[in-house]
């Protein structure tokens, strides 16, 4: 019972931690509208409104994506599966994302064999947004970034690779815990919660994820599915 508790403490901190920031801005730029509103420019109130409303999305995020954690931590099997084509899907994500990647400049090639997988459709979508996004979020203007689907006899294989900023190695044991992140002053452009929700997924397939990654080289992330 005391390391319940001690757990539970231990989260609540941790959670605490991550709301402060977001909320303190949206609370200092609110009341900056409120009482120099009258003096303020046009382009400065956007600027303002712009943070409370970009500030306030990443709580939202952060609370849906807590608590699909906590469903995905209390899950033991995956219960909706259907089987579907794994390569239109890995296709769907990468166009879903192709206004952030476009804008890099970044070059993204895929290279992917036919395959059916029989899974939960919604849940490997978010897998692979998560790993493509992170991919994006990580590589600077100019890089690369390729994504290969090999279908095996007994396994399906996802690699995502990225030329992007790496990891160094004493990070690369925690960046699948919960809030890690390699460099807190990036904080505004993750909750540190997107590995973990992929290695949860990954383990409710039966499934492995493993990082290959060295710092200012790339990364490249590989999901093994049994099939
Ligand atoms: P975040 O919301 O911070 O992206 P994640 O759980 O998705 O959280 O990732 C945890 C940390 O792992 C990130 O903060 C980042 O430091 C590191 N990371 C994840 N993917 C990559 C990548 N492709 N290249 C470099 N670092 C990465």
């Amino acid at each position: 019972l005391g390391g319940v508790e001690l757990m539970k403490n231990d989260f609540i901190n941790g959670y605490a931690h991550e709301l402060r920031t977001p909320i303190s801005s949206i609370n200092g730029f609110a009341e900056m509208l409120l009482k120099q509103g009258a003096s303020l420019g046009e382009e400065e109130k956007r600027t303002y409104l712009e943070i409370i409303a970009s500030e306030s999305r990443r709580l939202a995020d952060l609370a849906g994506n807590s608590l699909l954690l906590s469903k995905l931590d209390s899950q033991k099997i995956i219960a909706d599966k259907k089987p579907y084509s794994l390569d239109e899907q890995l296709r769907r994500c990468s166009i879903l994302l192709s206004e952030q990647w476009t804008q890099k400049g970044i070059d993204f090639e895929m290279s992917l064999d036919a395959a059916q997988y029989t899974g939960d459709q919604d849940l490997m979508q978010h897998l692979w947004l998560n790993l493509m996004g992170n991919a994006v979020k990580y590589t600077p203007k100019g890089g690369s970034i390729s994504v290969t689907l090999k279908n095996e006899p007994s396994s399906l294989t996802v690699v995502v690779a990225d030329t992007g900023k790496g990891i160094a190695k004493e990070d690369l044991g925690k960046i699948f815990d919960k809030y890690y992140q390699t460099d807190k002053s990036h904080s505004k452009q993750g909750l540190g919660l997107g590995l973990s929700i992929s290695k949860r997924i990954v383990e409710l397939c039966g499934g492995e994820i493993s990082v290959k990654s060295a710092l200012g080289e790339g990364s490249s992330f590989k999901v093994v599915l049994p099939k």
